[in-house]
């Protein structure tokens, strides 16, 4: 019999579950703090239920979570950059993130992807499998464990398409922001997409509080068709029309993404069509210099182009801000720590 994956159970699964085996709920919410608020992998170490349960837990659920097998950390900032082995094998990256306000950690929620963005090192070897609740949770309470502090903050902008993995992902927060585990404040979530329309306005109708980020990175069709494979399917019109609507439906400000690549979408022209796109929009623009990835010829744009591509964004009231490169040192942008491991692997098995 297939075991059932008790830590992407919701608090009030669990409890019927543990009804049907014939206990009393109140148990339910003990094996859910172990799990997760004391975040133990383990039902022996649950040191306040019987042997008999264990034993009926063990029988009835498996416990699923991440394994490190390499940590980087940043000598310039901090930052680590965790890559976790799956239980089947699959490996995915996490980065941990240490701000003056908190931590913040960047999860991935599927092995590989395949929206096919051409300067994303994550879609190279296409879509894997998706992640499970428990996988995507298990991320954040294993940094949360081995660095010894809580994290705070949480960033789903790590390997893959959160929206292709629409339901585990909502699961994924509601069980984050649950009272009864972390406890994180929906506020402080915030989701990356690359703008599958429908999912967006089926997002905006779950009337969570996270912040939708969308992935815009060109201010025509054209240009975006030539980075992002996913253009051709939805329109700029009607990404957009769906980012209203989850301001309309939330109240949430709006993070639009801009990737900056020298000579692609940095020019003058490119910021004044960015400005009129998005300034009736309560938003907030984040520039980020592109991180270029060696099977791509793409280059980061120089240091005064994004200045000034900045500087005229913010000359029209609208809010701007360019990502600061956290881990320059380390394998820092999607999906390179993850490909430099299978890469190696490679290598080993020629
Ligand atoms: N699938 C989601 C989350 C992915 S990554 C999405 O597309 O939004 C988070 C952000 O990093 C996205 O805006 C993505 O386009 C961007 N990104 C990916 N690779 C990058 C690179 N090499 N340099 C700069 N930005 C990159």
């Amino acid at each position: 019999m297939e075991l059932t994956d008790i830590k992407s159970l919701s608090i009030d699964e669990l409890k019927e579950q543990i009804s049907l085996m014939g206990d009393k709920a109140f148990r339910a919410k003990q094996i859910y703090d172990w799990l997760h608020v004391k975040l133990v992998d383990d039902f022996d170490e649950m040191t306040n239920l019987s042997k008999e349960l264990k034993e009926q837990l063990k029988n009835t659920f498996q416990i699923v979570t991440v394994n490190p097998i390499e940590v980087q950390t940043s000598k310039l900032d901090g930052t680590q950059k965790y890559l976790f082995q799956l239980q089947d094998g699959n490996v995915i990256e996490s980065v941990l993130m240490k701000y003056k306000h908190g931590n913040s950690v960047c999860i991935s929620s599927q092995v590989g992807c395949k929206m096919g963005c051409r300067f994303c090192a994550s879609t190279i070897g296409g879509l894997e499998r998706n992640l499970t609740t428990s996988e995507m949770l298990s991320q954040i309470y294993v940094i949360q464990r081995m660095a010894g502090e809580r994290v705070s903050n949480v960033v789903v902008m790590g390997t893959g398409e959160p929206m292709d993995n629409y339901d585990n992902f909502i699961r994924f927060v509601k069980m984050l922001s649950d009272e009864n585990g972390l406890n994180i404040s929906q506020r402080n979530i915030t989701v990356s997409t690359c703008g599958l329309v429908p999912r967006m306005r089926q997002l905006a109708e779950e009337k969570l509080q996270i912040t939708l980020a969308l992935s815009l990175h060109a201010t025509t069709d054209e240009k975006r068709k030539a980075l992002m494979p996913i253009a051709n399917k939805y329109s700029l019109e009607e990404v957009l029309d769906a980012c209203n609507y989850y301001f309309e439906q939330t109240g949430r400000r709006i993070t639009f993404e801009y990737s900056l690549v020298g000579g692609v979408n940095d020019t003058k022209e490119d910021a004044e069509e960015l400005i009129k796109l998005v300034k009736h929009v309560n938003c907030h623009v984040n520039l980020i210099p592109v991180n270029p990835i060696k099977e791509r010829d793409y280059v980061q744009s120089n240091k005064k182009v994004i200045d000034n591509f900045k500087n005229k964004l913010e000359k029209c009231q609208i809010n701007v801000t360019i990502r600061r490169e956290m881990g320059r040192d380390i394998d820092g942008a999607c999906g390179q720590l993850r490909k430099s491991y299978q890469d190696r692997n490679a290598e080993r098995k020629l």
